[in-house]
């Protein structure tokens, strides 16, 4: 299983650092977040370490989200969730902290505080068909 020893999330694999496992299989590992945004927020890993969504392979991602999809039905279930946010941060200005890719399953209340970390609002037509063309040539 290929692991980084500096990697904390590695660390949890390995049964050196404790935490608080809510689903596991032969390749992936959920355990509860240390600093949740909402009771029973949850974090999603590979066993093998990938650094991010940009180098992880497809197959180990696709594990990844599956168990992710357990995750979100066991809160919905158990928590009485009405609602469940599916999150990846990549990248340090996208806010990733732990660079063991994770998905964060977010369990959401009807009360809780979260807001969309972005206004929604109308994009500049040019501009969106500009990216299309960059995107796309
Ligand atoms: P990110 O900012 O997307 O890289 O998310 C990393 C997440 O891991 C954060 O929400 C942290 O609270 C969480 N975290 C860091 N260390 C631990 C730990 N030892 N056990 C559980 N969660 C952790
Ligand atoms: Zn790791």
């Amino acid at each position: 299983m290929a692991q980084d020893p500096d990697c904390i999330f590695c660390k949890i694999v390995a049964g050196e650092l404790p935490s608080l496992v809510v689903a596991e299989d032969d390749r992936t590992i959920a355990f509860l977040d240390v600093n949740p945004a909402t009771p029973g927020h949850t974090v999603v890993i590979p066993k093998d370490h990938h650094r991010d969504l940009l180098t992880i392979d497809d197959d180990v991602l696709a594990a990844t989200t599956a168990t992710a999809r357990r995750v979100a039905a066991l809160l919905s279930d158990r928590l009485d969730a009405v609602g469940v946010n599916l999150l990846n941060n990549c990248g340090a200005q996208a806010w990733q902290t732990v660079f063991h890719f994770h998905l964060h399953v977010v369990p959401r209340y009807a009360s809780d505080p979260l807001t969309l970390p972005w206004v929604p609002a109308p994009g500049d037509r040019d501009e969106i068909t500009a990216t299309h063309a960059t995107l796309t040539a």
